[in-house]
């Protein structure tokens, strides 16, 4: 049986071990409930709805999750899923400077049948299990074995005093990579609460603050936590760790803060953990003058701080931002999208530096959270879009016209392709700092550079027109052998393949 299947090359599901791919999700979904994962693909559907898209349109979200083990010390990682997968996924790490190997255990058809896989990736993590060098081993299953149901929940919890966090993160189960890194956060926080409720943990390496502090969760520029304590601090309050965070015990820390502020919203699985462990969540974050106006009073009120306090880190701050602002006007129409969490914050700070932003499109779902940020940009007219997909993002540049499309990678291609000038979202925008009066005027040089940029696109369009378009695209030494005839057979042929598809379909 088990010869048969290993030349056929399906699983115990009905699943073919290789050759699904991404856009195979319903296929890897029915395998995965099939497999008993049932109530982990439920538990992904509440934490991150989906629609109207479901399948990833960006990379492979296993790439936050994969970033954020990666980003702490003493945290060894490993991956189990394609090879494939595997690649892409250390090779894109590496392109963004992990210098950090990650660890995989390959599989075939056979080890994922006969359940060797798992026992494959214990092995490994009892090799990896060197309190001297790791504090945390992460297994991931990536979609092959969590469509198989490889047990991760099975591995040891600590082994030597090393813990083990094992998590599915199935592309057709998690949608984006912001909320991936939500799944590896809220992992981490849950072991970490459970370690804090059965016993003393270690304290902060730097000392616990002798203020009260906020937890800060959302990955940001580095400056942006230290421009938070500096506006937290009239009100005798201090920032607390960033939560995904860079070492173990920062865990602990970011427990112990009486309030947190999502200042990404999406980590729904991390906010969990923090409810239960009797915390305050508060939504938004201090972008722009109204946003960090209203930040500082929702912090102040969730700590219980006097009026006239909140009011003093609101004046120590409230002209600094409004005089950055005005210093660094923005002057465009600007439509904007992405896929990291923080579209909305960055759209009210182009707003109240001046830009006209008739739509915001974000990859990651509504919640709670972002509920502030999405009355106050509705409340200007803009249109929010969450979940939004590429043909939405594509829609709103070819409706509004901007002078500026700031957005994914396919939506610049798009807007070049068109004389639009526009920026990266993640590489260019999301790389600034946005909080306080440093965010204020921080996005200025970079976005009017880029609309200044129009004439300069228009000449390149106007240069470049017919070449690498259309029947011209690729490389020709003569013109493109053109055979109208062939096209019209071979539509003929698509026609009758899908006419027979629908009437199968009605059978
Ligand atoms: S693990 Fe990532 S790259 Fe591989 S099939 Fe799933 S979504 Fe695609």
């Amino acid at each position: 049986m088990n010869d048969l299947r290993h030349q056929i090359k399906v699983t115990e599901a009905g699943l073919p071990a290789d050759g699904l791919g991404c856009h195979a999700g319903d296929q890897m979904q029915a395998a995965a409930r099939a497999a008993g994962n049932s109530e982990l693909l439920d538990g992904f559907a509440r934490d991150y709805p989906q629609g109207p898209h479901d399948k990833p349109q960006s990379m492979c979200p296993a790439f936050g999750s994969l970033r954020v083990g990666l980003r702490m010390r003493r945290v060894a990682t490993v991956l189990s899923g394609s090879a494939c997968c595997v690649y892409g996924l250390t090779f894109v790490s590496h392109f963004y400077g992990a210098r950090r190997s990650v660890g995989y255990v390959p599989f075939n058809s056979e080890s994922l049948v006969t359940g060797k896989l798992f026992e494959d990736i214990r092995d490994a993590v009892h090799e990896l299990a060197d309190p001297d060098r790791y504090d945390a081993v992460v297994v991931t299953n990536l979609c092959v074995p969590t469509a198989s149901g490889v047990p991760l929940k099975l591995l040891p919890s600590e082994i030597n005093g090393v813990r083990i966090v094992g998590i599915d993160v199935p592309g057709f189960g998690v949608p984006t990579h912001a909320e991936a890194k939500d799944v590896l956060a809220g992992a981490m926080l849950r072991y970490a609460r459970e370690e804090i409720m059965a016993g003393p943990v270690q304290a902060p390496a730097q000392g616990k603050s002798d203020r009260p502090t906020v937890a800060l969760l959302g990955e940001m520029f580095p400056a942006d936590p230290m421009m938070i304590g500096a506006m937290l601090a009239p009100m005798g309050l201090a920032a607390g760790p960033v939560v995904p965070c860079r070492e173990w015990r920062e865990l602990y820390a970011a427990l112990d803060c009486g309030v947190v502020a999502a200042i990404h919203p999406f980590y729904t699985a991390a906010i969990r953990e923090f409810q239960a462990a009797g915390r305050t969540v508060v939504g938004s974050a201090p972008v722009g003058h109204d946003g960090t106006m209203g930040w500082l009073k929702s912090i102040g009120e969730a700590y219980g701080i006097a009026g006239e306090k909140i009011a003093a880190a609101q004046n120590a701050f409230g002209p600094a931002i409004k005089a950055a602002l005005a210093a660094t006007p923005i002057t465009g129409r600007i439509t904007l999208s992405g896929y990291e969490g923080s579209e909305l914050l960055v759209a009210r700070l182009l707003i109240e530096s001046g830009a006209d932003v008739p739509y915001v499109g974000t990859a990651c779902a509504r919640n709670d959270w972002s509920a502030v940020d999405r009355e106050w940009l509705e409340a200007k007219g803009v249109a929010v879009k969450f979940r939004a997909s590429l043909e939405d993002d594509l829609a709103a540049m070819e409706g509004f016209k901007p002078d500026l499309a700031i957005g994914t990678t396919p939506v610049v291609q798009k807007a070049k392709a068109q004389g639009i000038p526009s920026l990266y979202f993640t590489n260019l925008i999301s790389a600034r700092p946005l909080m306080g009066p440093a965010g204020a005027g921080s996005l200025a040089q970079v976005v009017n550079a880029a609309i200044a940029g129009k004439t300069r696109m228009e000449g390149m369009k106007a240069f470049f027109a017919g070449v690498g378009e259309g029947d011209t695209a690729g490389i020709w030494e003569g013109s493109p052998n053109l055979r109208p005839d062939f096209r019209a057979i071979h539509q003929k042929k698509l026609d009758k393949a899908a006419k027979a598809a629908k009437a199968e379909e009605m059978i």
